[in-house]
């Protein structure tokens, strides 16, 4: 055989610059660090990737509409029973299929003011009116939060730890939230990020969803597990919850490659602890590091940090984003959470991390 001959593109081809997918409107830089939607710089446990691949010679064939080894895979690992959880083409679609069970025209939803933006859209998209509660100090309000149901309130979301803000409330302030909500209200408790918080006085909410009618956990495995573009997520529940979600559901929501390859990540419980200590290494140094140079960061148990820009002619969060854009950074604008002059930015890569420290630092000279 010829090794030497081989097909060459024509003239020009080579010259392209690779196209760098995403919502990337960096405009200058190197290299491209997307910092901007909580992704793990660490990749997928290469056990899913191999389970992943390993469907590709079975795509004829339906899913199992139960999704029964993911859904034994997460009871496992959690030590639930599997007949209580309920997956999902990524946790985004167990807040909707909830929304749309439990909200109707008329009722409302509750959420906390900087809560994922998913919830509005999720109570307003299946007709009910969302009401958003004030937070105090970039945390949601306990108090706050059960001064705002009413009758026709039927759900509430609280994201623990909270998207955007990444703060979070104690074990004791959800058991307390739980409390005092009425038993015809569902209390969402959203635990996207549990598997990052290293705290004694967290708990995502497993023990509460045990012990009550009215309470379910949602969980992804889009953030630590790597997996966001298979989209899976699932959902722990009391018996009823589920029951309704299954009828509701599609039958064959989960798809094939989905279930193998998310219990194959959940079960590399090694490469979850190593993501989950790369952020463990890198949130206090990028926390303090950005504070060291004169900017706010609202403290974070989550893989990403709000930052808040000084409130001076080109030294805002638009300019700061342009700057980071420029240096091939690409993070989080806030305006849509109502947050213009603060940025998101993801714990990324070491590389990642000291390229936006230092682009910050000599942003603010
Ligand atoms: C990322 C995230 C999710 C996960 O969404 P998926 O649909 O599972 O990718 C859910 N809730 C919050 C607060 C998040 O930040």
């Amino acid at each position: 055989m010829n090794s030497v001959v081989r097909p060459v593109p024509r003239s020009g081809i080579l010259d392209i610059a690779p196209y760098v997918p995403g919502k990337s409107t960096a405009t200058g830089g190197t290299k491209l660090h997307k910092l901007s939607s909580n992704e793990t710089p660490l990749g997928a446990s290469p056990k899913a990737i191999e389970a992943y691949r390993d469907l590709a010679a079975k795509l004829e064939f339906y899913p199992d509409g139960s999704a029964t080894r993911l859904r034994e895979a997460i009871a496992r690992a959690h030590g639930l029973g599997a007949d209580r959880i309920v997956c999902g083409n990524g946790s985004d679609e167990i807040l909707h299929l909830l929304t749309s069970i439990y909200v109707g025209p008329g009722d409302e939803g509750v959420y906390s003011e900087y809560g994922f933006l998913v919830y509005p859209i999720a109570i307003t998209g299946a007709g009910g009116t969302p009401v958003k509660v004030p937070e105090k100090n970039f945390t949601a309000d306990v108090d706050a939060l059960l001064a705002a149901v009413t009758p026709k309130t039927k759900i509430m979301f609280l994201a623990n730890p909270n998207n955007p803000t990444g703060s979070y409330l104690p074990f004791d302030e959800v058991k307390r939230l739980h409390a005092g909500l009425p038993p015809h209200v569902l209390l969402v408790l959203d635990a996207a990020y549990a598997e990052y918080v290293r705290r004694n006085d967290y708990e995502s909410g497993i023990e509460l969803v045990s012990q009550s009618n009215n309470v379910v956990m949602a969980r992804t495995f889009s953030k630590i597990y790597g997996l966001a573009g298979l989209r899976i997520g699932w959902m722990y529940g009391p018996e009823h919850v589920v029951d309704a979600l299954n009828r509701y559901r599609g039958p064959f929501n989960m798809n094939a490659a989905a279930i193998a390859a998310g219990a194959a990540a959940i079960e590399d419980r090694e490469f979850a602890a190593r993501a989950g200590d790369h952020n463990e290494t890198w949130l206090p140094k990028v926390t303090e590091a950005l504070s060291a140079i004169g900017l706010t960061v609202t403290p974070s148990v989550g893989n990403f940090v709000l930052v808040h820009f000084p409130d001076r002619d080109g030294r805002r969060a638009p300019d700061a984003d342009a700057f980071l854009q420029s240096q091939g950074i690409i993070v989080r604008r806030m305006d849509a959470y109502g947050l213009p002059n603060a940025l998101r930015i993801t714990i990324g890569s070491a590389e990642a991390n000291e390229d936006v420290i230092a682009a910050l630092t000599e942003f603010l000279k």
